[in-house]
């Protein structure tokens, strides 16, 4: 088993994987709110659990990796007001929730598949798992970490002692800070729901302790990564936006709840940006893998793009640096099929040596773009099947479609059959050594749009 540093949001540094159960990992990944496509940014953060769970697979260990589906309760502003996303795309489109959640839900495992982004062992729903949520927040009123208002149950934030151990948010300065709160119910601005009541319009609505109503988000997360994964797990995933706001409120709803450490390594991809900015509607560039296929250009040399920036570091999208993935993916696989193709034989340590080098790579908190480069570097050997067999082995990670490298296929040409008959009295002509004869037909079948090449056993018709 190879051992592995991970950057810990929560210890602000890399540290050594330690596994609660010997030869085992259990991960948690926020998953996609399913109320419209995920665009290519939310994207970075499955490839990066893709790429984390393959890393832990090609070192030894047997992972479950849990992701939810959000189809209730995501509300539209972190204050806690207004609707929630599914409700608000509801009534936008006029469709009803669960029909658009299934149909982006769909979509989504589309998208990822494209993208070669192994599916999740387990991706539960919220709705399903609505009676587990409620007895998380019943457990909190209980031990006296939440409160009820006119219009929902809040966490508490004073109440815990570890409030903004994650991200660093200071309690004082967010009660005398800017933010403009609205919420006149709760008792600190950042205060939280774990359950709002419901007016009798609302589209989705639960049986509660509290009347009829619908889950907080963070809730969700907490609920459901207990039931697959347990009380402690080994990671937590996500994009860096969710460290302030949902994974602080995770930890102290699921702390205050266990009355133990919930998670033992915490770790967020950085942020995609497109043109160098934020990606938004108004700008019109919220971009889909549809839009990406639309423009000429396949999920593999999208997914090289994903690949070669560390998932720490922000990833600038343009469709600059898309052309420059294409060709290097492209150059890549031709590359590769020359090794395929090759018959060198490469030298053992050799090859060891690069294996050695891709492992550090990976293992050294997932530097994909470095193990990358060890490849390129191994492609430049004298053409081998040796190099491509470990090239292959290497994509266990990258999953990059490496096994699937073949010669362009030539078109398949129809010869109308006035060409052939030509061709066949030429071929006579050349049996009785008559070769004038067979350059006139060469003459006339070139006339006719064909090239004729001689071959050991007749001949090769193309197009001219
Ligand atoms: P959401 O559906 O908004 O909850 O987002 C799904 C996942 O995508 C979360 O882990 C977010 O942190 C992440 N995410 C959202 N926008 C971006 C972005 N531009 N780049 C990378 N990750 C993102
Ligand atoms: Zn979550």
């Amino acid at each position: 088993m190879l051992e592995l540093k991970v950057y810990n949001t929560l210890a602000r540094k890399k540290e050594i994987f330690a596994p609660i159960k010997a030869g085992q990992v259990g991960m948690y990944s926020c998953g996609p709110t399913v109320y419209k496509p995920a665009h290519i940014g939310n994207l970075r953060a499955y490839v990066f659990m893709d790429e984390l769970r393959r890393i832990f697979e090609y070192s030894g260990y047997k992972v479950k990796s849990v992701m939810n589906i959000t189809d209730v309760g995501h509300l539209v502003s972190d204050g806690d007001d207004g609707d929630d996303k599914m409700s608000k795309s509801a009534r936008e489109t006029g469709k009803d929730p669960l029909e658009i959640a299934a149909e982006i839900t769909d979509r989504f495992m589309a998208d990822i598949d494209s993208l070669n982004i192994k599916r999740p062992t387990v991706c539960p729903k919220a709705t399903d798992n609505i009676p587990e949520m409620i007895a998380v927040v019943q457990a909190l009123l209980d031990n006296g970490y939440a409160y009820e208002t006119a219009d929902g149950i809040y966490f508490s934030v004073e109440k815990f002692a570890g409030y903004g151990k994650l991200s660093g948010v200071k309690l004082e300065d967010q009660r005398h800070g800017a933010r403009v709160e609205v919420n006149s119910f709760k008792r600190h601005p950042i205060d939280f729901a774990l359950w709002k009541k419901a007016a009798p319009n609302h589209l989705q609505q639960w049986d509660s302790p509290w009347g009829r109503g619908f889950p907080g988000w963070h809730i969700e997360c907490t609920a459901m990564s207990r039931k697959y994964l347990g009380e402690t797990f080994d990671i937590h995933t996500g994009g860096v936006d969710h460290i302030p706001i949902h994974h602080e409120n995770e930890i102290a709803q699921a702390e205050c709840w266990l009355g133990h450490k919930a998670v033992n390594y915490w770790m967020h991809n950085e942020f995609m940006l497109i043109d160098g900015g934020k990606m938004s509607k108004s700008l019109n560039n919220v971009y889909t893998v549809a839009d990406v296929v639309a423009k000429g250009y396949t999920p593999m040399e999208l997914r090289y793009l994903y690949l070669n920036v560390q998932y720490r570091q922000k990833l600038n999208f343009t469709w600059a640096a898309m052309d420059a993935a294409k060709s290097a993916y492209n150059k890549l696989c031709g590359l590769l099929l020359a090794h395929k193709n090759g018959v060198v034989k490469t030298d053992k340590a050799a090859l060891d040596e690069y294996r050695r080098k891709f492992e550090e790579a990976i293992t050294d908190d997932l530097n994909v773009p470095l193990a990358l480069g060890v490849l390129w570097t191994m492609l430049k050997l004298p053409k081998s099947a040796d190099v491509y067999n470990l090239a292959l082995d290497f994509d266990k990670i990258f999953a990059l479609d490496f096994d699937k490298v073949k010669e362009e296929e030539k078109p398949q040409i129809v010869i109308p059959e006035d060409v052939k008959a030509m061709a066949e009295l030429r071929l006579a002509a050349r049996r009785a050594k008559n070769w004038a004869e067979s350059d006139r037909l060469r003459d006339v079948i070139a006339y006719m749009g064909y090239a004729i090449k001689d071959t050991a056993d007749g001949y090769e018709l193309t197009l001219k």
